[in-house]
């Protein structure tokens, strides 16, 4: 391929290139300018040479330079040759003193081998020998000390004399040249080595002591502190020259060692900064990282040797890195407040500002000669910070007490873990002592319950003060015995604290009784929460008026009270919301609670505090207005009530309209009602206004007893409904939780009327009750029942057998025909033992104990098993419940169903528990959702009935659910 000739006038550019090069060359040989003379002042300490000094490239092997003008002003020109011929030098120097005084002055010209000043970050300059030999124009030639961190040439000056000095250079790089008077340049040296031995001196103990400690302690942090000490040490000894003095290191092995040094300072730094924050235990890509830069480190230490300057580099931008890094990982953690990140952060700061201060000065930012100390004396701070915070670790309580604790020492530390209070009285001195933290607790200015055992009678609550005294009287006396006391005290805000105190005598060495020592506890919240699951069971959740068990409660007492002092008065109201089912099905359960708490508070604010009002059952609420003997305030009231009723209730972007039946019975104190009749009354009266379209208020009159058109023809009708075959039994399932199988049904009557349709239990049953046509309509259930429950047995194996439950009233319950019909049915139809069950309710057997307790243990006798229906809903008296032989209990659906919070009630978990506890099954009644459910067994719950899975169905229904084909049970 043809050379392709290049365009004139870059051709002439080149030429005209190559003639500078060649001029330039040309001048390096010989000294171009005169050189330039430095006066040597006779006083002066030190000057600088560096700026004076002529340099001269590596081109020969010789110099020839112009001397400067002696005092004739005689110019020569002098030849130097290089001291060693086979090697070239790094460089030339030359510069010319001028002594101007009349006596002989001697003088040091010292270049320093290593200047951290302005030794570069990237590729810096490590130090090594600068100057090869010095020659003069005239007189004796330099002669070279033995300094071991710089090449010191001793020169001696004439009276009046110009020397002109040239220097064959060993390094291409000359940082600093100076001239000193020698008695100064050992003075300063003197002073600098006194400041050096105390650093070295520090950072030995420093690195000693962290190593002792490691040998004490072993946790992981004390090594990497101990390395960084050690590293600081070893980085001081070779830059002070101070292994020079002792192992003589070659110069050559110096820069070496200096950048072997700071690769293991970012390594220790990088190692301890894991260590610390133990940064394992974070994320696994911190080991990774971690683990990776540190054997890098690794690596450049040894990489030291071959080329000191790039590994020297690389470990300065890495210790600027490891300290970028830990700052920011420090907080980050620090964020999250862990607590080593937040005790390491000052001793880091200082670490990143002393990075700053070094960048800069080994940039050349900062030139100042104090500097250089300084950075050394910091880096030394910083291994003692270093150390500081390792050693509160080593003796604060955050490393935990690996063993060998004393007994009592631990049962001092159990206290203080478990924040008792402790509680010691001195007995014979009568001086209570407790922590402060009691006081503080109470709000009561230190010492108010330090003294005599009196001095807390003043802050006790009265009810508590005799127990107390009591107590500390009785275990005094007798040197003996176990204190476990709860009382109340008097907190600075007037309110009480609920304590317990347990202690013990504690006996002096002759037997007699020396104090008691004990701990306090701070019960109040678990009082709190006892007083609040009391309140809880009485009272609705809701609304948190009292329930219709504490309502009845009330009126009892209202009632007795009125029959002796007439002037109470007591005035009943029955309200009961208008089509609140409506509101229900419309806008949602929810939107129900609300308007329900809405009507509830609104009543609530006109109640006086004697009256009370209470929510009876879903939208029914119930008052009683004490002390209202003149009618017309009562009415008023009631009028005002309605009026609070029918304010418009805002809901979302519309409002709710409600009108309530108000049904009202005053106390005739002339012929006193008792609690039952009084409410049967006001429940007449609210019968009444409901059936006139509600929104009404109903006075109780008698003539309203005899307005029951409806009833009596249901009472009629009834008797001959089991004749025409018109009661209809439905069975709901009841299904196990576990598997959801179907375990059994509850047997449910209705009653297919040729009139009114058909009517729910709660329509004809009461009448049934009151009529005594239970009797028969009882009969007719259990024996369904137990009919159809033999033929899914018959057709189905399984094991449990599947169980079919029947309810019974109490006019059955206080028959002596029940245990007859039982056995009559058991003996007739063939079912499997204890599968046939009675549903009882509470209230049922609590009307007469003593009685149902010998009936029932009959009846099971018997073979039939034992439900307790609707648990809950009324006593629920715990410690009859053991006397009953029941093998069920069915919690009543007001438990199930979920409170306005959305949350289950807690008595749930615990009825539930103490089902089990008294060797009991539970089946939950009501369960709606998927929600309950599930909720249901989490609680423990074996059994559930409700219409998540499925509502009363009719005969054949069940038996298809069964999987009952119709051949089995024709046959
Ligand atoms: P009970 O024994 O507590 O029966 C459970 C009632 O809850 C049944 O109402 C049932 O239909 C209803 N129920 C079942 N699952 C759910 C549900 O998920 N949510 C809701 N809201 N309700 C559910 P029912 O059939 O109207 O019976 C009412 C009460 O009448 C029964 O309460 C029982 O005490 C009585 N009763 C029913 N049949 C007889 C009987 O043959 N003899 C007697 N003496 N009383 C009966
Ligand atoms: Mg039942
Ligand atoms: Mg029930």
């Amino acid at each position: 391929m043809a050379r392709t000739a290049l365009p004139a006038p870059i051709r002439t550019l080149r030429t005209l290139l190559l003639g500078l090069v060649l001029l330039l060359c040309g001048a390096t040989g010989q000294a171009a300018a005169q050189l330039r003379e430095v006066i040597v002042p006779r006083d002066a300490a030190v000057i600088d040479l560096l700026g004076a000094a002529q340099r001269f490239p590596a081109t020969e092997e010789a110099l020839s330079v112009q001397t400067a003008p002696d005092r004739e002003g005689i110019i020569r020109r002098i030849e130097v040759r290089a001291r060693d011929p086979d090697s070239r030098p790094a460089g030339w120097l030359a510069f010319a003193l001028r002594n101007e005084t009349t006596e002989q002055m001697e003088r040091l010209i010292v270049a320093p081998h290593f200047r951290l000043i302005g030794s570069g970050v990237i590729w810096p300059d490590l130090g090594m020998q600068r100057i090869t030999a010095l020659s003069t124009s005239q007189g004796e030639t330099p002669q070279r000390q033995d300094e071991p961190l710089a090449d010191a040439f001793l020169i001696t000056l004439d009276p009046g004399s110009v020397v002109t000095v040239v220097g064959e250079l060993r390094s291409s790089r000359l940082p600093q040249l100076e001239l000193w008077r020698p008695e100064a340049y050992k003075e300063r040296f003197t002073a600098i080595t006194l400041y050096r031995g105390i650093l070295l001196g520090i950072s030995g103990l420093l690195a000693l002591f962290l190593t002792m400690i490691f040998v004490v302690r072993g946790a992981v942090i004390f090594p990497a502190a101990a390395a960084i000490a050690w590293a600081v040490f070893i980085y001081l000894g070779i830059d002070f020259g101070f292994f020079g003095q002792l192992l003589t290191i070659e110069p050559r092995w110096e820069r070496v060692y200096r950048a072997s040094t700071e690769a293991v300072l970012a390594a220790t730094l990088l190692a301890f900064l894991f260590a610390y924050l133990n940064l394992n235990r974070w994320h696994v890509r911190y080991v990774h990282i971690m683990s990776v830069w540190l054997f890098f480190l690794i690596f450049l230490i040894g990489f030291a040797v071959f080329n000191s300057p790039v590994a020297s580099g690389v470990a300065r931008v890495s210790i600027a890195a490891v300290a970028a890094v830990g700052m920011a990982l420090i907080l980050y953690l620090a964020a999250f407040r862990y607590e080593r990140a937040i005790l390491l952060m000052p001793t880091w700061a200082l670490l990143c500002a002393w990075v700053v201060a070094g960048w800069f000065v080994v940039n050349g930012d900062w030139t100042d000669e104090t500097t250089v100390p300084a950075l050394l004396g910091g880096l030394v701070l910083v291994v003692m910070l270093i150390g500081f915070t390792v050693l509160q670790q080593a003796f604060s309580g955050l490393n935990a007490p690996q063993s060998g604790v004393p007994d009592a020492e631990r049962k001092a530390l159990a206290l203080i873990g478990a924040d008792d209070i402790v509680f010691d009285w001195d007995v014979a001195a009568d001086a209570i002592h407790v922590d402060g933290a009691m006081e503080d607790i109470l709000g009561q200015k230190p010492g108010a319950l330090q003294g005599p055992a009196s001095g807390w009678l003043g802050l006790m609550h009265p009810d508590d003060k005799d127990a107390f005294r009591d107590a500390l009287d009785a275990i005094s006396d007798q040197g003996r015995g176990r204190l476990d006391l709860a009382f109340r005290l008097k907190a600075h805000d007037g309110s009480h604290h609920w304590f317990n105190l347990r202690a013990r005598p504690v006996l002096a060495p002759g037997g007699s009784l020396a104090r008691i020592v004990g701990a306090i506890t701070d019960i109040t919240d678990e009082r709190r929460a006892a007083e609040r699951l009391l309140h809880d069971a009485v009272h609705d959740h809701l609304t948190g008026l009292p329930n219709r068990q504490l309502f009845l409660d009330r009126l009892e007492a209202a009632v007795s009270l009125a029959a002796s002092q007439p002037q109470l008065a007591p005035v009943l109201v029955l309200i009961d919301i208008d089509r609140f089912r409506n509101v229900n099905e419309a806008l949602g359960v929810s939107v129900g609670d609300s308007v329900l708490l809405t009507a509830a508070r609104r009543l609530s604010r006109l109640m006086k505090a004697q009256d009370t009002l209470a929510r009876m059952s879903g939208d029914a609420f119930a008052a009683i207005l004490i002390g209202e003997s003149d009618p017309a305030t009562a009415q008023q009231i009631i009028a005002e009530m309605r009026r609070a009723l029918s304010m418009p209730v805002p809901f979302a972007d519309r409002e709710i309209f409600l009108t309530a039946a108000f049904g009202v019975a005053t106390f005739d104190a002339a012929a006193p009602p008792k609690r039952d009749e009084f409410l049967k009354r006001a429940e007449i009266a609210l019968n009444a206004a409901k059936r006139g379209g509600g929104d009404a208020v109903v006075a109780y009159a008698p003539g309203l007893r005899g307005e029951r058109p409806e009833r009596l023809t249901i009472e009629g009708d009834l008797r001959r409904a089991v004749e025409r075959d018109e009661m209809r039994l439905l069975f709901q399932p009841i299904v196990r939780l576990e598997d959801r199988t179907i375990a059994g049904f509850e047997a449910l009557l209705r009653w297919e009327h040729p009139r009114l349709g058909r009517l729910g239990p709660n329509e004809f049953i009461p009448v049934a009750e009151e009529t005594g046509l239970i009797i028969e309509i009882g009969r007719f259930a259990m024996e369904r029942a137990a009919r159809e429950l033999s033929i899914w047995q018959q057709a189905l194996d399984v094991d449990p057998p599947i169980f079919a439950s029947v309810n019974v009233s109490s006019r059955q319950l206080i028959r002596h025909d029940l245990l007859r019909d039982v056995s009559g049915v058991l003996s007739r139809f063939k079912v499997k033992p204890g599968s046939l069950k009675l549903e009882l309710t509470e209230s049922l057997v609590m009307e007469n104990p003593e009685y149902a307790a010998q009936i029932l243990a009959k009846i099971k006798g018997l073979g039939a098993g034992l439900s307790l229906d609707d648990f809950g809903a009324g006593y629920s008296s715990l410690s009859y419940l053991q006397r009953f032989p029941f093998d069920t209990i069915k919690i009543d659906q007001s438990f199930v169903r979920q409170d306005g919070r959305g949350a289950r009630p807690v008595i749930l978990r615990t009825m539930i528990a103490l089902a089990h506890d008294l060797g009991m099954t539970v089946v939950a009644e009501g369960a709606e959702t998927e929600s309950d459910t599930l909720e249901l067994f989490q609680f423990g719950c074996e059994y559930a009935q409700g219409y998540a899975f499925g509502e009363p169905m009719t005969i054949e229904q069940a038996r298809k659910l069964l999987g009952i084909s119709p051949r089995v049970f024709a046959a």
